[in-house]
Order: structure tokens, then C-alpha cells, then sequence
């Protein structure tokens, strides 16, 4: 019989459409040809407000791609398609009882960023004992923190900019305090820098700062996304990224590079049709792309992620250096995103790539072991 896939997207966090698209693609590909006899989609939506629905609301988002809200109190004397609203309990009381949720064979959550990508659902889904594709709740939750995700790659020896981690509180604390911060940013970092929340994605709430000014207000800024937050030195180089697909036996994809021509790769320029131009493979010398992709590997195991992940790194140039900036556990899955691109240009088609990320999935469960 057909596994049943819970494809769970939407999502309160900012990618929110992006997540609808990703997961519009992952449902074309699991109803292809190839993948259809295998796979039955049971789609379930997380809507902007954080309630959940199950049967054909998700559906006609699926098909219609436009994102559905409806008032958490009319939603449950509709049709009984609210599973759960954001509050713990009543999410955990109401978890079992829909039939859709028990029927479940193995998840594959499509949400990006906080409360998607953090180990935050991971949690849940580990605690209902069904397989889930992707990493678990650690390698999730040090995926998403910058500062853990930066600590464990030091750990790892993987070369990186140099930064200073800070809390909210230092920031918004003593007005006598705060200059003496940014004293020593300044005195560590210099300009430009980049102030960044600690967890986030798609590049909300990052500044890059060039002036005393620009640093006061991008922390200040910052400091309201995040309780953690970290500054970087900032380096003018390339930026490269690798597909990483596999659980304990990972394996590498070629090497892509992001083109644009703004400032830095900000909200705009990443969502904003036209704007930034994905380049497969990246033009390198083959002992850079190999040095990536080792390091791609490295970075994978250094966070404890399973399944699928995109690393993300600077190539400086000018010296020849590669510099790891990040992981992203849940990467950008729509047809044209780089992560699918990445292994398509490596000789995994997308519709190969999501049943293999489903049988990674199952592999991983306790129960398979
Ligand atoms: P996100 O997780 O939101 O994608 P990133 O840390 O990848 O955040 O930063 C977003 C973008 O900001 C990067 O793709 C790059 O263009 C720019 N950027 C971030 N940090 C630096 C840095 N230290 N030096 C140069 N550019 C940076
Ligand atoms: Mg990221
Ligand atoms: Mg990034």
C-alpha cells in the first residue's frame, strides 16, 4: 500500500509563501509518474496565525498557491479543520483526535525559519513517533542559531568570519553600558560589519553597518527580532553553496553560486523575481569546489543534521579562501530554488530527490533500526 506523506507547510514565520511553494513543488513531485504509486500526499497547513488544518483547505492552498487565513473561532465550527491553535495545550489535547493526523506514515515538514526549521516541530514530530524527513531537533535548533551553528563549526576546525556573539540584554540594557559595546565592536570587527538576530532566515532584521550611527541602530533593530544576536566582520567574496543529501553517508552536490548586484544578498534581492541569478556549477578551480564540498560534509555532521541541508560560504577571492557562513536545514525546495537545482545538475532529478529524502526518513526512524 501507499505510504501516506503529511506534507506540512505554511507556517507562521516569515517564509511563509515561500514555504507555500516549496510545498507545491514537493507535492507535484511526489504525484509524479515515478513517485505516485509509492506515495499518497495527506497536506497539511499551518496558517500565518499558527493554527492548523487538515483536508481541503490545505489542498486548495496547494493548488491555488495563495495563502489562506481564517479567524481561529470560526475555523473550528467549520467543518472541525482545526487541529490545533498556537497554544501548547490545546495544540497537544487536539493532536490525535483528527483522523488525518493518525493516518500519517512519515512527515515531511516544509517550513522555513523559526518554529519550522528550529527543532521546534521537530520536537512535536518526534513525540507523535513518526518519521519526519530532515534533521531532528538538535541538528535543527543548531541550524537555525547562528552563534551555536558558528561554535560547532569552530569546534569542527571550519575556517569562518570573525564575530562576536551578544544578547538582547546587553544590548537594550544600561545606556552607559552600550557604548562600551560598541566600542568594542568596533575595536574587533571594524566596518563594515553585519548585525544579525541569531535565529532567522531569508535575511531579516541582518544590517550591514558601516558607521557608529548605522551600529547603534542596527542592533537596536535587531535586538527586537531576537534575544541573540550576533556581528560579523564583513568580507567581500563570492557566495558559493553546496547540497548536502544523505544521514550518516552524506554525499556532496557540485558547487552553485548566488550572482547579484545589490549591497548584499538581503530579503529583497532573494525574493524579488530577476534580482539574483543562480549559476550551476560555479566557476572554480576543481580543488576549490573539492574543498567545499568537503567542508559542506563537515559542516553537516559538525550540527548533527540528517537528510537534506544547504551550506552556504564566502570564496574570498582575492586570497583564495573559503570561509563557511552557514547551514540551513530546511533550504528553499521550490522548483527553481538552489538546493533542488544543486542536485539536479548532479544527476538527481526532483522527483528522485523527495522520494529520496522520504526513504532518508525512514531510515532514520528508531523503528528501523
Ligand atoms: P540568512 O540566514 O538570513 O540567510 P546570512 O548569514 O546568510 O543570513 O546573511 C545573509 C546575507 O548577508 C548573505 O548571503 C550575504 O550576502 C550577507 N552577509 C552576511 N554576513 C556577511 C559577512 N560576514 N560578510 C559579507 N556578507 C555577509
Ligand atoms: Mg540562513
Ligand atoms: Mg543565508
Amino acid at each position: 500500500s501507499k505510504l501516506r506523506v503529511g506534507l506540512l507547510f505554511g507556517g507562521r514565520s516569515g517564509e511563509h509563501e515561500v514555504s507555500i511553494s516549496s510545498a507545491r513543488a514537493i507535492a507535484l513531485a511526489l504525484s509524479a509518474q515515478q513517485n505516485a504509486s509509492k506515495y499518497e500526499i495527506l497536506p497539511f497547513y499551518i496558517q500565518k496565525d499558527g493554527c492548523w488544518l487538515a483536508g481541503e483547505i490545505p489542498q486548495k492552498v496547494l493548488e491555488s498557491g495563495i495563502p489562506y487565513l481564517e479567524s481561529s473561532d470560526s475555523a473550528s465550527e467549520a467543518q472541525n479543520q482545526l487541529i490545533s491553535n498556537s497554544k501548547t495545550q490545546a495544540l497537544l489535547k487536539r493532536w490525535q483526535s483528527p483522523p488525518q493526523v493518525t493516518e500519517v506514515d512519515v512527515w515531511f515538514p516544509v517550513l522555513h525559519g523559526p518554529n519550522g526549521e528550529d527543532g521546534t516541530i521537530q520536537g512535536v514530530l518526534t513525540l507523535m513517533q513518526v518519521p519526519f524527513v530532515g534533521s531532528g531537533v538538535l541538528g535543527s535548533a543548531m541550524g537555525m542559531d547562528k552563534i551555536a551553528m558558528k561554535m560547532a563549526f569552530a569546534q569542527a576546525g571550519l575556517p569562518q568570519v570573525k564575530y562576536m556573539a551578544l544578547t538582547r540584554a546587553q544590548v537594550w540594557s544600561n545606556p552607559c553600558v552600550f557604548p562600551k559595546l560598541c566600542d568594542e565592536i568596533e575595536a574587533t570587527l571594524g566596518y563594515p560589519c553585519f548585525v544579525k538576530p541569531a535565529n532567522l532566515g531569508s535575511s531579516v532584521g541582518i544590517a550591514k553597518v558601516r558607521s557608529r550611527q548605522e551600529l547603534e541602530n542596527a542592533l537596536d533593530n535587531a535586538a527586537g527580532y531576537d534575544r541573540r544576536l550576533i556581528v560579523e566582520a564583513g568580507v567581500v567574496a563570492r557566495e558559493v553553496e553546496c547540497a548536502v543529501l544523505g544521514n550518516d553517508q552524506t554525499q556532496a552536490s557540485v558547487v552553485g553560486e548566488i550572482s547579484f548586484n545589490s549591497d548584499f544578498y538581503d530579503y529583497e534581492t532573494k525574493y524579488t523575481q530577476g534580482k539574483a541569478d543562480l549559476l550551476i556549477p560555479a566557476q572554480l578551480t576543481d580543488a576549490v569546489s573539492l574543498q567545499i564540498q568537503d567542508m559542506a560534509l563537515q559542516a553537516f555532521a559538525a550540527v548533527d543534521a540528517a537528510g537534506l541541508a544547504r551550506v552556504d560560504f564566502f570564496y574570498v577571492e582575492a586570497t583564495g579562501e573559503v570561509l563557511i557562513n552557514e547551514i540551513n536545514t530546511l533550504p528553499g525546495f521550490t522548483a527553481t530554488s538552489m538546493y533542488p537545482q544543486l542536485w539536479a545538475y548532479s544527476g538527481i532529478s526532483f522527483c528522485e530527490l523527495v522520494d529520496r529524502l522520504i526513504q532518508l526518513a525512514m531510515e532514520r526512524h528508531p523503528a528501523a533500526e
